[in-house]
Formats: structure tokens, sequence, C-alpha cells
């Protein structure tokens, strides 16, 4: 049988505990998870990839099933290239539903094999997201709730 090799493509600018929760919820249905970290040149990112990457490998550092890469293009060539039949996404908000909506049936036209699944936070980590994450460490306010334990924040870029 073929391998479940799923995607889980983001900025994780930096990862948080919402990431993490998806991440480790999802694993059992997988036989190897892909966080795959988009390079998109038209965003300009606060940590640097390099950062982002070596932040997530720690975290997930006692997980075989875990892989970190770095891509850029689209999403569905990345997971041809990986021979990942799976992409993973969460939906937060309606805002990410609508947006998420779009990419995922339009992914399904260009790549009918490959599916889109969705993964709704648990309540307690619903409101993270990078974006505030980034404003408070920005701001000097204290980050450490937010993101994943064993992460040492000082080391950032
Ligand atoms: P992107 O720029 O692609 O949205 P992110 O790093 O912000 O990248 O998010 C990657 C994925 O993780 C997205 O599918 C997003 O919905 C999901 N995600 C982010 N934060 C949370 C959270 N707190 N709970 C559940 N899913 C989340």
């Amino acid at each position: 049988m073929n391998k479940r090799i799923a995607i889980f493509p983001g900025s994780f600018d930096p990862i948080t505990k919402g990431h993490e929760n998806i991440l480790l919820r999802t694993l059992p249905l997988f036989d190897e998870i892909i966080i795959a970290i988009g390079k998109n040149s038209s965003k300009q990112s606060y940590f640097s990839i390099e950062q982002r990457s070596k932040w997530i490998k720690q975290v997930f550092k006692n997980e075989p099933k875990v892989r970190v890469e770095t891509y850029s293009g689209l999403t569905i060539d990345f997971c041809k290239k990986m021979k990942a039949n799976y992409i993973l996404r969460g939906l937060r908000t309606s805002a990410d539903f609508e947006f998420e909506k779009a990419i995922a049936q339009n992914n399904k036209v260009m790549a009918p094999k490959i599916e889109t699944i969705f993964i709704l936070p648990v309540s307690e980590l619903s409101a993270i997201n990078s974006t505030i994450v980034r404003d408070i460490i920005r701001n000097g306010g204290n980050a450490k709730p937010f993101i994943p334990n064993g992460i040492d924040l000082k080391s950032g870029s």
C-alpha cells in the first residue's frame, strides 16, 4: 500500500500552539506529515526561514513521522514532488473558510487526486495566530503562552 503522506503548508512565522495542536491531532491518520514552509515572495516574513524551520524541528524532534521542508510555487506541485495526496489546513474563522474553500476547490480541479483536509482548532487555541504572536514579540510582550514549549524566542532573528 502507498504511504499516506500529508503536507501541512503555511508560513509558521513563528510556529504556535495552534499549529502544534493541529499536527499532533492529525498525525495518527498518516504515515508521514511534511510541514512545508512556503517561501512567498510577496509576503515579507518576520523570522528567517532557517529560524522557522529550526523551531519546528525542535518542537517535533521526538516525532519520527514529521518532516520539515521549504518550498516555493504551487502547493499541489510540491505535493506531487513529495508524493503526498493530502493537504492539511486549519479553519479558525469563517473568513478562513471562504478563503480556503476557493483554494481547495481550485486545487481539486488542477490535482484531482489530492484531498484537502480541514481541521477545526480546539476552542482554547482558536484565537492564536502568528500575526498576533509577532505583534507581541515586536512590542516586547510575553508570547510564551502561545508558542510550543521548549522554543527559545530569544534565539530568533
Ligand atoms: P498561512 O499564511 O498559510 O495561513 P499560517 O502559518 O498562518 O500560514 O497557518 C498555517 C495553517 O495553520 C493554516 O491552515 C492555519 O489555518 C492553521 N492554523 C494557524 N493557527 C491555528 C490555530 N490556532 N488553530 C488551528 N489552525 C491554525
